[in-house]
């Protein structure tokens, strides 16, 4: 194949309406990719988790009003687009795929992580046949085939959350897919399938995911991911609207502000990216003209704060135990717990007796864990904090960064902190209430130096 290998990834924004799929494809077209991933059209996959758990409960007038929701949505993309009649077949068989699954989960009153990854499946599913469609109109010298996500991203069975098996995703693709100057293939992101053959999700915001593992299966030479902003910025521009586009990150500051929070990439996104080393350019389906930004192994400058983000729902919880004076094995006892209930940790801090951990407060639900850990040591636990990162380089040795970390939220309380592990981060928990304004504050002295 003489062409570029380009894998392009649409998350649910630039699926969200006939317009938007229409103005995606032509992006598709403009940079002749060769594998186009997508996600749900914007808003679809919470519905489906709203609908899977509206029929566990039994409410069946409530599940047959969000239903017709979802296929009035993706009936008006089809109408607008004029989708040929074998799309709309599809698409109509799809619904009475998730009628049949509502009604089996209302009626046992039931819902199998197994069952509920099926249902979400759909989203996708839905979203790229109709997007397949646009496709082939749009692009009618080439040969745009639909591709189920199912066949290449092979996982195991970890319902929720899977992990994909990247030997069999790199034998899948090299089977699977031809090479040829002509083709397009349009697939899901979010979605695989375990060595059974059932489906699986990658856990939320997993399509950029997809897209990086399907971009290492074939060994892209570029990932796009187009979003509905002009690349990664400074901050979340919905917290500070003048944060400002970064035109170049490091594979490293990606990693970090997509593990600390930054929504725009799905914190896994990266290792594949750096496994095969392939750049990743992230930028707006809206407005593709306004540049975007480009994240790879080497960049030019590396300043001590490229950016902030914000990890969301954060709970703190201490465990406390005389039996750690002096001794050892306590930690690896309490971390052997979280691994047990695959949880990962975020920040850690130790004193002589105490251990302080973040979690994401979802966390505080797996009341197994809890119990564990309580019959090893008291447990102690406050919620509605949320964790902030600088993240830059060389943070753990520059010398004046935390006076002016510290002088510019001098009256905010931290409840704790961790640097030293990453010369990229510097972490710090906040109260939820007090966050936006933390963040505010930062930008300003730390990015904007004013
Ligand atoms: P998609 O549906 O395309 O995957 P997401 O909603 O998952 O899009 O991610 C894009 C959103 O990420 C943006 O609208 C923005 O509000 C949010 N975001 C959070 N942090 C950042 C950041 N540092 N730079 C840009 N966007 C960010
Ligand atoms: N549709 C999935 C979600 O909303 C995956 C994605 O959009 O990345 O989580
Ligand atoms: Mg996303």
């Amino acid at each position: 194949m003489s062409r570029q290998i380009i894998v392009s990834k649409f998350g649910g924004t630039s699926m969200g309406s006939c317009e938007a799929m229409k103005r995606s494809a032509q992006i598709a077209k403009k940079f002749d990719s060769y594998l186009v991933i997508v996600s749900a059209t914007s808003g679809t996959t919470d519905q489906l988790i709203a609908l899977a758990k509206m029929a566990s409960k039994g409410q069946m007038d409530e599940s047959k009003a969000l239903m017709t929701e979802i296929q009035n949505k993706h009936r008006k993309i089809t109408e607008e687009a004029r989708s040929s009649t074998d799309t709309v077949q599809i698409l109509e068989g799809f619904f009475t795929e998730l009628d049949l699954l509502v009604q089996n989960i209302a009626l046992l009153r039931e819902l199998t992580p197994r069952a509920n990854d099926h249902i979400l499946s759909l989203g996708e599913r839905m979203s790229s046949v109709i997007f397949k469609d646009i496709m082939t109109k749009t692009l009618p010298d080439k040969e745009v085939r639909l591709l189920d996500a199912r066949s290449i991203i092979r996982t195991d069975s970890h319902y929720g959350r899977a992990i994909p098996l990247i030997e069999d995703i790199g034998k899948n693709s090299a089977e699977k897919l031809d090479r040829h100057d002509n083709i397009v293939y349009v697939s899901q992101g979010f979605i695989g399938a375990d060595r059974e053959g059932n489906t699986t999700v990658l856990g939320r915001g997993g399509s950029d995911y997809s897209a990086a593992l399907f971009a290492e299966g074939i060994r892209a030479n570029v990932l796009q991911i187009w979003t509905d902003v002009a690349g990664v910025a400074t901050t979340d521009p919905r917290i500070v609207p003048t944060a400002k586009i970064i035109p170049e990150l490091s594979y490293e500051e990606a990693a970090e502000m997509a593990q600390y929070g930054a929504k725009i990439l799905h914190p896994a996104t990266i290792a594949p990216a750096v496994r095969c080393e392939i750049p990743v350019f992230v930028s707006s389906s809206f407005h593709d003209s306004l540049g975007g930004t480009w994240i790879r192994k080497v960049v030019k400058e590396q300043p001590t704060v490229r950016a902030i983000t914000k990890r969301n729902k954060q709970a703190l919880v201490t465990i406390t135990t005389p039996k750690m004076f002096n001794a050892f094995g306590f930690m690896s006892e309490i971390f052997g717990i979280f691994a047990k209930h695959r949880i990962s940790v975020d920040c850690v801090t130790t004193s002589e007796i105490a251990v302080a951990i973040t979690v994401d407060l979802a966390t505080l639900d797996h009341k197994k864990l809890i119990d564990e850990l309580k019959e090893v040591a008291r447990v102690e636990i406050d919620a509605d904090y949320e964790l902030i990162s600088l993240i830059g380089n060389d943070l753990h040795i520059r010398p004046k960064i935390a006076k002016k970390i510290f002088s510019a939220i001098e009256d905010t309380n931290i409840r704790m902190m961790s640097l030293g592990a990453s010369a990229h981060n510097f972490n710090f928990l906040v109260k939820e209430s007090d966050s936006v304004s933390v963040i505010n504050k930062l930008h300003k002295t730390l990015i904007e130096g004013l």
